[in-house]
């Protein structure tokens, strides 16, 4: 693949892409062993690249699953000064962002990586695998409800749906019920819009499952490598 000189050298961990584009404007940037001063040039990871002569180490890209705990930013960093889930691979040495986000309040499986293609990839509304969650409510669905979940429900400028919607477990005493969602809309606050527009809640909620992939093994707060395998599978 063929990508921006300046967004390769920034990969590479050494510098931001603006210092980059200002080494190759001053020639400090060689390709293949010639000086390039144009800010339009592509490269692929076959070209050698030399800044200040001395060759650049191509970026690693690597792959984590991490159980994010409830309180917990999906960001790299946080104005309120809130822990973010990067906070949690303080020894890893890659810059890492999440595959997407969960809530503030919402636990559960979120994949990190630094490979931004990856990111896109999962991301992108075409991409239709499940996300399976498990939502706790305030107050009990009625059939009907799910029904629409199903056939789709309106929220804002949205149709919002679901794959499949099972409750597992009512608490008639407690009013409370415990359902599994699986959607493969992937739209900001899904779950908790869906419920608020039954007028029913959402009092916890925790993704089980993406993909192939779940939590098993993992307790808040941990991550594990994916296998390579486990990341072929994904693309
Ligand atoms: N749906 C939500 O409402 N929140 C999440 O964090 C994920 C899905």
């Amino acid at each position: 693949m063929l990508e921006r000189l300046q967004k390769v050298i920034a990969q590479s961990g050494i510098t931001s892409r603006r210092k980059a584009e200002k080494l190759i404007e001053e020639g400090k940037v060689k390709v293949n062993g010639k000086v390039v001063t144009e800010l339009g040039v592509k490269v692929s990871n076959v070209d050698k690249i030399e800044v200040n002569n001395v060759p650049i180490e191509k970026e690693r890209f690597v792959y984590y699953l991490f159980y994010k705990p409830r309180g917990v930013i999906s960001a790299v960093s946080d104005d309120k000064d809130r822990k973010t889930v990067t906070d949690y691979f303080g020894n890893v040495n890659e810059r890492l962002f999440p595959v997407g986000r969960l809530d503030y309040d919402t636990s559960g499986l979120l994949l990190m990586t630094n490979d931004g293609d990856f990111m896109n990839l999962l991301i992108h509304p075409r991409y239709q695998m499940d996300k399976e969650y498990i939502v706790k409510t305030k107050g009990i669905p009625s059939k009907e409800d799910l029904v629409k979940f199903k056939k789709g429900i309106r929220s804002e400028q949205d149709i919002l749906k679901a794959k499949q919607v099972k409750i597992m477990s009512v608490d008639k005493g407690k009013q409370t019920a415990i359902v599994k969602v699986i959607l493969h809309q992937g739209k900001n606050r899904q779950v908790r819009r869906m419920f608020d527009a039954i007028h029913t809640p959402v009092s916890k909620l925790r993704r089980e499952r993406f993909a192939f992939l779940t939590l098993e093994g993992l307790k808040p707060g941990e991550h594990r490598k994916l296998t390579p395998h486990e990341v072929n599978q994904l693309k």
